[in-house]
């Protein structure tokens, strides 16, 4: 009989820090403690979601009181703690500082004892058993660490579902390499392989969620947040995947990367298999999440086809699928269109006040890079006027 993978579950109200790590401590110990995962001496970086520059409210970010609790934990069992993302925008040294200041990072480091890294320089990691890559490039830093640990927000995402510990991962491309992956990757369910290789490839060792705030609808970043008042941990990135999909009341299978692994015989992808220890997923669980808007799990992948069924099948599926658009509130600041895998982004107007970025949704792969990243908040993802009336989306 193959042996269950185990995550905690422990309850969390807030996030005084105090609390935050009195639930850490309840989470962890089914595990065997900290001290199961780290030993003194050793350089233990910790993985947040740094997706932009948002305050800690938003709930676009793994928050500072849980980052500085698991730092704390570490320092205390005589380690290095390191805090380090490759947020989505570039990765200057400036706007590393700003995203650090403005998610309440420089603070969780100064709480906790712990060091900001700013040195985002990747190195190659060979994936003999790769779904679809056989390398990738990671930041160097968590890569040569001695240990990993994975802190996730459990959030609604367009591709994916749900983003939690595998998704993460994904942050530990540098910057704008990430561009290249969406660029190769185009098709949802070819990105979702190369999400399972970048967390295989990671190493990290311990995954630990920050769910007592998630985001529902539109996330991963203009969702809604919503109270869910956990924290889990476990080694297995599927199995946190999977229990985190249980707890917020959504179908493990709906996870797009749980699907793909499961049809790769990875995990089975069922909350049955998962061993829960500390708290009752019951007694946690609320109202389903609400997911994206127009998200569909089984996604859209290409079958052969005549020219005109191409044609016509592309003009349909782009009548269903979701499709990022600038609103009113966009600044014309160009983010989105420098870091478009694809270039369907042009800005009317040049840059600045009275600019506007315009989406070319023939050209678009629904990566929703431009929706995760626009500091304004300005891009919607709407549903096009066939795909409204017909309903299904
Ligand atoms: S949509 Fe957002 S990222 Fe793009 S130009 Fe407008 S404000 Fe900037
Ligand atoms: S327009 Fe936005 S969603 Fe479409 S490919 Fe470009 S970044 Fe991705």
């Amino acid at each position: 009989m193959p042996v269950r993978e185990r995550v905690s579950l422990a309850r969390c109200a807030g996030y005084d820090l105090e609390e935050v790590e009195a639930s850490l401590r309840a989470a962890l110990a089914p595990l065997g403690g900290i001290e199961a995962f780290v030993r003194p001496g050793q350089r233990v970086v910790l993985k947040p979601n740094l997706l932009r520059p948002a305050s800690p409210d938003a709930a676009a970010t793994t928050h500072p009181a849980v980052v500085a609790a698991v730092a704390r934990l570490v320092v205390a069992a005589g380690a290095e703690a390191l805090i380090l993302d490759s947020s989505g925008g570039p990765n200057s040294t400036a706007y590393l500082t700003m995203v650090h200041r403005t998610t309440g990072m420089t603070w969780a480091a100064e709480a906790s004892g712990a060091r900001l890294v700013a040195d985002l320089h990747a190195t190659q990691v060979p994936l003999a058993k790769g779904l679809i890559l056989h390398r990738v490039d990671l930041v160097r830093e968590a890569i040569e660490a001695d240990v990993l640990i994975n802190l996730p927000k459990l959030k609604t995402h367009g591709l994916t579902g749900l983003t939690v510990a595998v998704k993460n991962l994904f942050g530990l491309v540098p910057g704008v390499a990430k561009v290249g992956y969406h660029g190769r990757m185009q098709e949802p369910e070819a990105f979702a392989k190369g999400l399972l290789d970048v967390s295989l490839a990671s190493g990290a060792a311990l995954h630990i969620v920050d769910a007592v705030v998630g985001m529902e609808g539109n996330g991963p970043s203009a969702g809604t947040p919503r109270e869910v008042g956990a924290i889990l941990a476990g080694h297995s990135a599927l199995a946190v995947d999977v229990a985190a999909a249980a707890l917020v009341g959504r179908d493990p299978l709906d996870v797009r990367t749980t699907r793909i692994a499961a049809e790769a015989g990875l995990c089975s992808g069922r909350i049955e298999d998962v061993e829960i220890a500390g708290d009752s997923l019951e007694g946690l669980q609320g109202a389903p999440f609400r997911l994206p808007e127009g998200y569909a799990p089984e996604g859209h992948a290409p079958q052969r086809q005549s020219l005109f069924g191409r044609i016509a099948t592309g003009w349909f599926s782009r009548q269903l699928l979701v499709t990022p658009q600038a609103g009113e509130r966009c600044t014309g600041c160009g983010l989105c269109a420098r870091h478009c895998p694809v270039d369907a982004i042009t800005m009317e107007n040049g840059r600045g006040v009275g600019a506007r970025a315009r989406m070319d949704a023939a050209r678009c792969i629904r990566c929703y890079c431009c929706h995760e990243l626009c500091p304004a908040l300005a891009v919607e993802l709407r549903k096009p006027v066939v795909g409204r009336l017909l309903g299904r989306f």
